[in-house]
């Protein structure tokens, strides 16, 4: 028999914890296969812990591994993907925004299609800021253009994967992780499922706009080179208007000798060219800074606490 092991991160979620594992073990317990449900405590202040600890002892299908901090959801899947064990993998939201009750035709795809992977995907943001669904579509627009990352706009960390799949993600160690992007870079065959946008069942969502800018940034700046071409065609172009501005300069010097002015204009042109210079050294430094992390080797993740024989604690 097949098995399943659905990787849920989870931080700060004692709310919905509860109902999400109601939920889920209903649909998995209906399904023809075998399941795991491997939780990850990223670095939970609450009672996250506790109640995972009290489902482990009661239902042998709940396994967990905790952090020793907040680490961050991309790490936490990655420490999924790492220990997970099962022939197909899923990553889920906690907060049942990634319906359960997909799961049975995701599974049957799988076993009966040509696919290595069923993705999900939201057909709407129904319920979301408007400015935040704003950025989010420039995003998803932006990066398709700049990088060879294929990602869905509205797609969800949710899809149900083959092994292949997941092996490929876990050789992917890269520390900037932004597995929307990895899980379009590594390929295979996916088919995409849309559904309509859930709200978060309780609780509130843990990324704040600044984080998911940050989040944004990591994603174009680990998936595309374009940034740092800007600053190559942005000193082609200055040295272009430079070199014609200098004709401009001796022409006007010879036919009308060299009043002594423009000095407003002179302020304009040196600060207009300092901001360039310094944008482009920022976006270098930017580049420099992942380079610096990368070359550190740090763990993705540290894990406290698991009731997983042989893990890998760190990695
Ligand atoms: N999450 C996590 N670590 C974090 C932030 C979030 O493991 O630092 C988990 C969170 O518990 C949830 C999932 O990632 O299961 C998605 O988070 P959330 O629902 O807050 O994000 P949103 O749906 O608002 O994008
Ligand atoms: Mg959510």
């Amino acid at each position: 028999m097949k098995k399943i092991t659905l990787i849920v991160p989870c931080y700060n979620e004692e709310e919905v914890l509860p109902v999400f594992y109601d939920r889920s073990t209903e649909v998995l317990k209906g399904m023809p296969c075998d399941y795991t449900l491997l939780f990850i405590n990223d670095g939970s202040k609450d009672r996250t812990l506790e109640i995972l600890k009290t489902l482990a002892a009661s239902d042998e299908h709940v396994k967990y591994l905790s952090f020793s901090r907040n680490f961050g959801k991309e790490s936490a899947m990655y420490a999924g993907f790492t220990n997970a064990d099962g022939d197909y993998v899923a990553v889920m939201d906690v907060d049942l925004q990634d319906p359960p009750e997909l799961l049975p035709e995701m599974f049957k795809i799988l076993e009966t299609e040509e696919y290595d992977s069923v993705a999900t995907r939201r057909e709407n943001r129904a319920g979301e800021p408007p400015i935040r669904s704003f950025f989010a579509h420039r995003f998803y627009h932006l990066i398709n253009r700049i990088s060879d990352a294929d990602i869905m706009d509205g797609a969800r960390d949710f899809r149900l994967m083959k092994r292949s799949m997941v092996d490929a993600i876990v050789a992917m160690s890269e520390y900037n992780r932004f597995s929307k992007g990895i899980f379009g870079w590594i390929g295979f065959k996916t088919k995409w499922l849309a559904y309509e946008n859930v709200e978060r069942a309780a609780g509130e969502t843990k990324w704040s706009f600044w984080k998911l800018f940050k989040y944004a940034l990591t994603g174009i700046m680990t998936f595309s080179q374009i940034p740092l071409n800007i600053a190559s065609w942005a000193g082609i172009g200055l040295s272009g208007v430079s070199f014609l501005a200098i004709i401009f300069i001796i022409i006007r010097r010879l036919a009308w000798g060299d009043p002594v002015q423009g000095w407003a204009s002179l302020v304009c042109i040196i600060t207009f060219i300092g901001g360039i210079q310094l944008l482009c050294l920022g976006i270098i430094g930017q580049y420099i800074a992942l380079i610096y992390l990368e070359s550190k080797k740090r763990p993705h993740y540290i894990i406290s606490e698991t009731n997983i024989e042989d893990t890998r604690r760190i990695r």
